[in-house]
């Protein structure tokens, strides 16, 4: 697919004559803004001179206040009296809606939008067509700029675009602060009031510190320029170095640039050559303005277009882009593609709109308390790449940017999805007991990291972890994990711009092999389908229920030279040491036979053209459909291990949607029925000698975690972080008596409740935190 595609215009680009009258308008302004006058008067001035440019009978300005209200601050054509008077929330009417979603709204017929508001002292209703930009700067909406006509006219898409650079400037004189003497006491434009934001919980953990805002972190001034081709000079050498730090990166063969980093870059390098990105800034340059506002407007445009795209593979390319243009801005201005991290806080909690996952990467880890995103879905890159370094992140924070400046105090707290920005001193009080109490128990934790994980009564219990991607791995020794019992391969593919080439699987399955150490672990098949989508894999058909479509084994079967090639890079990577192999969403026992004949052949293959095999195969299924609960017999012949796979043999079980809150959380996980089946697997596991392991969420929890070894499942495997708690939990335990309190409850009509219960009350009755 042609990158072209999402950098180019929406339509066939503006004609010569059409630039010449932004052109003008643009000149006009920069007269304006060189004369000596007061801030009120330029605004009116401005605002009379869009009118007259654009034909337009009215043109306004609104500037969004501290108390999120935007204030009328200047206008011609509406009732001069509604000037710093009529005012509208965030979100209310047309000019609400504009700044709510930083996008422009072009209305022929303004008055039958769902969104249109009447203020009587305006005088508005006279005009029907209606073009309105958000005013940006650094990311950040400050306001709105309208024009209005009676006439039900359409506005070009020239119109917009001067539109858009004005309201740059206007930006500028509202973040330097030359219309502050225009706001009344109390209503100011700086927004310095507490706010909070019910967003989404996205990544579990408390984060407190300091706002660093992702975008804002350049800001163009200079606006105009003296000389266009010195401009696009400019530009051309920013370009090329950009390229070049890129192409540096990529051959350096850091460390810190493998994995999921050299992913990125390698779609970086391809977009930083994308003619129609480059195209599109030359032509903001020939407008008016300079290299660095240039790349500026063309990111402000590409920000707008993004908020209206919910394809998945567009918006990550998209925002692939937005990094590109901030990285070509600091190169721009400070000659460095990178941020300094010199002027990060200690503690530092990163708030943006969206983000890519090489950009979460580029910050310090060591500084890092916290993400805030104003979008951002359990899905998103980075959002994978922020859980697997354990930061809390908070989703779904719409309007954060705007409300937030660099530096001002915020938490945010990634289990119930709240940001608090400057909040009150009881609020903060409360999150830094939490915070401190969470560090108490770390540090508890981390003593117990080289003990052996054994209960009270002496039953060893194995822990493992979960991870997929190459910034989980220093977590293998970190957490004191016996090793890795799920490797999710398919974050590697789902964080990627295009399928993962065999030497970059290879490469990751080596490092994961080489960071455990001689731990065992298992690297389960391509899980592909349902939720985790490969937005690059465009020959999936669009399905209504994926959860239960086109996924994981039923595709790899179907397509074999993905699992060939990627069992032909773990078979490579593994050579002289031990490889473990599990194949996920199993539902008939032919599946693991049709599997194993595959990867026999891979075997054949590579031995054929004399490379080093691993010294030992294993293959394994994950247990998660529950077909397979009424042949565990054959199961456990047929495999060298099994794991279940909680999450979803839950899901089906229930027929309730994991990823769905409202239903989700309805079931118990500790019901008699699933602890049954749960039991009569781990009943078969031993009966066949088949080693068994849990590899689903509940694995993590405390409490879960005892019922689950009480059942006679004895190896977990969970998050690096649960680690911790969970033997903290098994070490106080006896086994036998735990096992023994639930026996009647989990045969004899009791509920989940009856039997989550019991485990607290004798979690209470031995000190054991849950
Ligand atoms: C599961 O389903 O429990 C599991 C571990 O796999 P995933 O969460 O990756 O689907
Ligand atoms: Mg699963």
């Amino acid at each position: 697919m042609s990158a072209n595609r999402f950098a180019g215009p929406d339509g066939p680009p503006a004609t010569r004559d059409k630039d010449a009258g932004s052109r003008v308008l643009l000149k006009r302004i920069r007269e304006i803004m060189a004369e000596p006058m007061a801030p009120q008067q330029r605004l009116d001035r401005i605002v009379a001179q869009i009118a007259q440019s654009m034909v337009a009978e009215v043109c306004s300005v609104y500037a969004l206040r501290a108390d999120g209200v935007l204030e009328l601050y200047a206008t011609v054509g509406l009732n001069p009296k509604a000037v710093h008077q009529s005012q509208l929330r965030l979100g209310q009417g047309l000019v609400g809606t504009i700044a709510a979603s930083s996008r422009p709204l072009n209305l022929a017929e303004a008055q039958k939008h769902p969104a249109f508001e009447y203020l009587p002292e305006t005088g508005e209703e006279l005009y029907n067509s209606f073009l309105g930009v958000p005013i940006l700067r650094a990311g950040r909406t400050l306001g709105v700029l309208v024009v209005q006509n009676e006439a039900h006219r359409a506005y070009g898409d020239d119109e917009g675009e001067a539109m858009e650079t004005v309201a740059m400037v206007i930006g500028e004189m509202i973040a330097t602060g030359d219309l502050r003497s225009l706001s009344s006491a109390g209503v100011e434009l700086d927004l310095a009031k507490p706010v909070t934001h019910h967003g989404q919980p996205l990544s579990e953990g408390i984060g407190l510190g300091h706002v660093v805002l992702h975008e804002p972190r350049v800001v163009v001034t200079a606006m105009f320029n003296d000389d266009t081709q010195a401009e696009l000079e400019r530009l051309a050498a920013a370009l090329s170095s950009l390229r070049l730090t890129i192409d540096d990166m990529l051959s350096r063969g850091d460390v810190a640039f493998e994995g999921e980093h050299r992913d990125v870059l390698e779609t970086y390098r391809m977009f930083a050559h994308d003619k129609g990105w480059v195209q599109r800034m030359e032509e903001a340059i020939r407008n008016g303005l300079t290299a660095e506002a240039g790349v500026e407007k063309v990111q402000s445009d590409m920000r707008a277009r993004l908020s209206t795209v919910t394809d998945p593979y567009l918006r990550e390319r998209m925002s692939d882009f937005d990094d590109l243009a901030n990285r070509l801005l600091r190169q721009l201005i400070s000659g460095e593609p990178s941020h300094g991290a010199k002027s990060l806080p200690e503690d530092a909690i990163i708030v943006a709109r969206h983000m890519g996952a090489a950009e979460l990467l580029d910050y310090p880890r060591d500084r890092l308390r916290g993400l805030v995103l104003e979008e951002g879905a359990p899905t998103s890159h980075v959002v994978i790449v922020a859980r697997a370094m354990n930061i809390p992140v908070a989703g779904g924070a719409k309007g954060v940017v705007a409300m937030s400046d660099s530096g001002d105090a915020i938490i945010v707290d990634g289990l119930s999805g709240h940001v608090h920005l400057r909040p009150q001193p009881d609020v903060e009080a409360a999150y830094a007991e939490k915070v401190r109490f969470r560090a108490r128990r770390q540090e508890e934790y981390r003593t117990l990291r080289d003990r052996p994980s054994v209960t009270a009564d002496g039953h060893p219990v194995s822990l493992l972890m979960n991870a997929g991607l190459l910034v989980d791995l220093p977590q293998v020794d970190q957490s004191g994990a016996a090793g890795i019992g799920l490797f999710r391969t398919e974050l590697q593919f789902m964080i990627a711009a295009t399928f993962p080439r065999a030497e970059a699987q290879e490469r990751l399955y080596r490092s994961v092999l080489d960071a455990a150490a001689g731990r065992p672990v298992t690297f389960r098949t391509l899980d592909i389908g349902g939720d985790k989508v490969l937005p690059y894999f465009r020959n999936a058909p669009d399905e209504e229920n994926p959860a239960l479509g086109w996924r994981a084994m039923r595709l790899a079967l179907d397509r074999p030279g993905l699992l060939r090639t990627q069992v032909r890079a773990l078979l490579k990577a593994a050579s002289g040491r031990e490889l473990r192999l599990m194949l996920p969403m199993v539902t008939e026992l032919h599946e693991i036979d049709q599997a194993r004949a595959l990867i026999m052949r891979e075997v054949k293959h590579l031995s054929r053209f004399g490379h080093g095999l691993p010294l030992t195969l294993r293959i394994g299924a994950m247990l998660e459909v529950p077909s397979l609960l009424f042949d565990l017999d054959g199961l456990m012949e047929k495999v060298d291990f099994v794991s279940i796979g909680s999450n979803d043999l839950f899901q089906f079980m229930y027929a309730a949607d994991r990823g769905n809150s409202r239903v989700a959380d309805r079931f118990e996980t500790l019901s008699p029925t699933f602890l049954r089946a749960l039991k009569s697997i781990a009943d078969a596991a031993a009966r066949h000698e088949t080693p068994l392991t849990l590899c689903g969420e509940i694995a993590g929890r405390p409490l879960e975690a005892l019922a689950l070894a009480a059942l006679g499942i004895t190896t977990l495997s969970m998050s690096p972080a649960a680690i911790g708690p969970v033997k903290a939990a098994i070490l106080k335990t006896d086994m036998a008596a735990l096992r023994a309190a639930i026996a009647d409850p989990l045969e004899n009509g009791s509920t989940g409740a009856d039997i989550r219960n019991i485990i607290r009350e004798y979690a209470e009755a031995h000190a054991i935190a849950l």
